[in-house]
């Protein structure tokens, strides 16, 4: 979506339904905002933003992104992928760790502050890597790297398949009360594999990547955590299974939580038949079982969040075709529509709730605590214009990446706006 920003030292929000699942609030009030804080109040000349129908709300979070700087910038910068946010209604994302150099040091994520700071388009949070360059054999400096800002540490592209380095991994987490986010694969088992393992895979014809290999790493993960103690997140949860464990593991009041990718909300591996590049992702696209149990893992708040995963590629590289094009798809652009298609239109859930998902579930996960939309509280806020109607447009992208299964979709429901203090970010 074409984004135009603009700052204002005075704004009159008028006419929008409140909506702020953490403070348990849905009312309609205008919303001033002076000098970046909210206020009781805007000066006749304030800067007017007319919401009438739609949800003002705080800012969206998405915990998993790549911004693929520093190293891969031709995908895409910190400036274009935290614009490709503002116009997802987001205000802040956690960026993952698989750039060149890897965000293993203090000095990388000074690099990720300093550039984040300078688009000034969207708050950024570091993950930092769990192991010296993701390889998955000498931790990292944790004490150095929450300095330096890290909000959680994941090797995200790989899972730590060493045993003995992820349970050190859990102890030093639960020293500093860190975050572990772990990407479930065993390479020894999915390796091959470009698609779910199953029927759709058996009659296209492509090698088929075993569940199993998600499944394994986090029933091994919950275990390290009972024994351990540390904070463990699963990314992009996607099997029924999966699911389960971490059901399980809440009910017996561990610390584990886990998000869900909006694709593996929306699209099976009936989707990959025609052998689009744009469908292959890590995890892969499940069958319509996994996909109900994502929804219902998010009923149940056995998942936490939604996120996105996005992962912009350059479209020569998804070119290369099902087998060599590398996995991922951007989805900070269609993230809220997504998650509305999924959630409200089939009538399981309602728009507090996809909120609640992008806000409340994330910030608690990553510990974060946003501004409470109230007088003297700095403006953080998205609104959503939950009944626009809207076709999914290369063209408009403010991502590099075109990587999307997406075009052509319509979608009901999209951010029309972002405020950060005196940040507007009107989205096109
Ligand atoms: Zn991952």
């Amino acid at each position: 979506m074409a984004l135009e920003t603009a700052r204002h030292n005075a704004v009159l929000i008028r006419g929008a339904r409140i909506v702020d699942p953490a403070a348990g609030r849905s009312e309609s009030a205008d919303v001033a905002i002076v000098d970046g804080l909210i206020a009781r109040a805007a000066p006749t000349s304030a800067y007017v933003i007319e919401a009438d129908g739609m949800i003002l709300c705080p800012g969206l979070v998405d915990m998993h992104v790549h911004l693929r700087e520093p190293g891969h910038e031709t995908k895409e910068t910190i400036a274009t992928g935290t614009a490709a946010a503002a116009a997802g209604g987001f205000t802040f994302v956690a960026c993952m760790p698989n750039t060149t150099p890897v965000l293993d040091n203090p000095d990388t994520l000074k690099l990720v502050h300093d550039r984040s700071r300078e688009a000034d388009r969207c708050g950024v949070g570091p993950v930092a890597a769990i192991t010296v360059n993701r390889e998955g054999r000498e931790l990292t400096d944790f004490a150095a790297l929450l300095e330096a800002g890290a909000v959680a540490f994941s090797d995200d592209g790989s899972g730590v398949e060493d045993d003995e380095v992820m349970r050190a991994a859990f102890q030093r987490a639960k020293t500093h009360d860190a975050l572990l986010i772990q990407h479930c694969e065993y390479k020894s088992i999915s390796a091959g594999g470009v698609m779910h393992l199953g029927d759709v895979s058996r009659r296209i014809g492509l090698p088929g990547l075993d569940p199993r290999s998600e499944e394994a790493m986090i029933e091994r993960d919950i275990a390290l955590c009972r024994e351990t103690g540390g904070r463990y997140h699963v990314a992009h949860i996607s099997t029924a299974k999966a699911i389960h464990m971490v059901r399980e593991a809440k009910a017996e009041g561990l610390p584990v939580t886990a998000e869900v990718c909006t694709h593996h909300l929306v699209l099976t591996d009936e989707a990959c038949g025609d052998a689009d590049p744009n469908t292959k992702m890590h995890p892969p696209l499940r069958p319509m079982g996994d996909v109900d149990a994502c929804r219902a893992g998010l009923l149940d708040a056995t998942i936490d969040c939604i996120v996105t995963d996005h992962a912009p590629h350059r479209a020569e590289e998804k070119a290369a075709g099902f087998l060599a094009a590398p996995p991922g798809i951007v989805g900070l652009e269609t993230a809220v529509g997504l998650a509305a298609r999924a959630m409200i239109e089939t009538g399981l859930a309602d728009w507090p709730a996809v909120i609640r998902w992008f806000t409340a579930g994330p910030n608690r996960v990553l510990g974060r605590t946003p501004p409470p939309i109230e007088p003297g509280s700095p403006a953080d806020l998205t609104i959503i214009d939950t009944s626009r109607r809207w076709t999914v447009t290369p063209g408009t992208m403010s991502s590099k990446g075109r990587n999307t299964p997406f075009i052509g979709w319509e979608l009901i429901g999209r951010p029309s706006c972002t405020v950060r203090r005196h940040q507007i970010a009107l989205c096109r």
